[in-house]
């Protein structure tokens, strides 16, 4: 299948949605309501569109996606780190943890993006934050037509299915209490730039996005987009979690029908040492290798190249940190500066990680890509330089020349790509 730059809904179904590359993140329809809604974790289209040139299309991280024209025109420079991405020095990764121990036992790991957001939101310095919450029973029943009108309200956008616990939902929050509502996991995918689309349509000026990296790449597509202007220059902060796959909610479910519990009895999920484990509310923890999760995971994650959220201000996960405490990669000024006054004002501790935490952050990353490099190999067609038509995976191969003059440069200490 041939990936164009400009295509339509047609195109954007017939390249991405059939063809297994749909991550579900939400970018196509955040500004496209009238057209686009989402049914049993995929788009669908409302009704016909005869655009021949479309915002879904020219959003969606998934039809194509420019990683260094992003870092240039997002940091102002590229990666020395290809399997984290840009920073600027080695410094700018370390372990955090918010000092409050109520935002801790709520927060995944150190509750890190949860104490963040929620003290840009009283500073001032936010408006508002897109968070992902999980569904309560029974909640988005009915017609899924609501307006999402008013602050805090969830996107107001049901999917006219009714979605059942756990399932996760974007939120607009605009208090602290509403940020740490949202905390916490969920290991199943969630739309979370439809809520940037509520943000802005409600009015909100100065908006953050948490996400997965599938997530910060379709909100920088919207950012720098040359054909579309829907005012996501308002979205002043991206706040990135870490990501190596996530699991659709059908196939979770019969998973924990194996283990032995139902969705409904879960109290919180966690990933630790290669292991799935799964809380319930009556205080069980069942545990199942990782791996056994293999035939749960979407199939638009064996594509994805981006473990660290290598677009984001700042990404955090809990790989390389201690029990309780999160990994941050800060990488851009407005990640630098919100960091800095949370620091400041006592919100966050951090501390530095040794060598051997940044490595384990880099091996997974390593993981991920190594593992996926295969499908996406197997997926890709071949690629067209001029008149040449090379196999993607020999590709470095072929135009491999200049590699002496290439380490010498590293050798005199200049940019270096690992
Ligand atoms: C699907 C998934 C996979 C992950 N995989 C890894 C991994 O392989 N390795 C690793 O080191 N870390 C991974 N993480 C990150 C890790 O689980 C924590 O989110 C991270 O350490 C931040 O912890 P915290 O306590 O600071 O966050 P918290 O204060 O708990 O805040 C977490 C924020 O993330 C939002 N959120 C939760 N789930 C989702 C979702 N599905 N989509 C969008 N936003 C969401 C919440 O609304 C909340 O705002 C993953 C996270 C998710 C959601
Ligand atoms: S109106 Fe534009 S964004 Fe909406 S479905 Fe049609 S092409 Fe896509
Ligand atoms: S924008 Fe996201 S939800 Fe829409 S088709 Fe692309 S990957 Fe799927
Ligand atoms: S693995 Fe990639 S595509 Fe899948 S949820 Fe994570 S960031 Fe998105």
């Amino acid at each position: 299948m041939k990936m164009k730059d400009k295509g339509n809904i047609l195109d954007l179904e017939a390249e991405v949605i059939y063809n297994g590359l749909c991550c579900y993140c939400g970018t196509c329809g955040a500004f496209c309501k009238e057209y686009i809604s989402f049914e049993q974790e995929r788009p669908v289209t409302r009704k016909k569109c005869y655009e021949i040139h479309g915002a879904c299309y020219d959003f969606c991280p998934r039809t194509f996606f420019a990683p260094f024209e992003v870092e240039r025109a997002v940091f102002g420079a590229v990666r020395r780190d290809n399997l984290l991405g840009y920073y600027a020095t080695e410094e700018d990764i370390f372990t955090a943890r918010a000092t409050d121990e109520t935002v801790r036992a709520r927060g995944q790991d150190g509750g890190v993006v949860s104490a963040l957001l929620g003290f840009l939101l009283e500073r001032g310095e936010l408006d508002a934050a897109v968070v992902s919450k999980k569904s309560e029973e029974g909640e988005g029943e009915g017609e899924g037509e609501g307006t999402g009108e008013g602050t805090g309200e969830g996107t107001g956008e049901g999917t006219g299915e009714g979605a059942g616990v756990w399932e996760a939902e974007p939120f607009v929050a605009t208090t602290k209490e509403e940020v740490l509502a949202g905390a916490g996991s969920k290991y199943t995918q969630c739309p979370s730039v439809l809520g940037v689309g509520d943000a802005l349509e409600r009015g909100y000026k100065k908006v953050a996005l948490v996400g997965l990296p599938c997530h910060i790449q379709g909100m920088r597509k919207v950012q720098l987009s040359r054909g579309f202007d829907v005012g996501a220059e308002r979205v002043k902060l991206c706040v990135g979690l870490f990501c190596t796959e996530t699991l659709e909610m059908p196939r979770l479910k019969a998973k924990l029908a194996e283990l032995g519990t139902r969705i409904e009895e879960v109290e919180k999920f966690n990933i630790k040492k290669g292991k799935f484990i799964v809380q319930t509310q009556e205080g069980k923890e069942l545990k199942t290798p990782i791996k056994k999760l293999r035939d749960c995971v979407r199939e638009a994650c064996d594509y994805c190249y981006d473990f660290a959220a290598e677009f984001a201000d700042l990404s955090v996960g809990s790989i390389g940190s201690e029990l309780g405490w999160s990994t941050v990669i800060v990488r851009s000024e407005p990640g630098r500066e919100a960091v800095k006054q949370a620091e400041e004002a006592g919100i966050l501790e951090t501390a530095r990680l040794s060598e051997e935490q940044l490595e384990a952050v880099r091996g997974l990353a390593s993981f991920k890509k190594q593992g996926n490099l295969k499908s996406i190999y197997e997926k890709a067609e071949r690629v067209r330089i001029m008149n040449l038509e090379v196999e993607p995976e020999r590709l470095g191969k072929f135009f491999g020349v200049g590699g002496e003059k290439k380490e010498k440069k590293e050798k005199r200490g200049e940019r270096k790509w690992r």
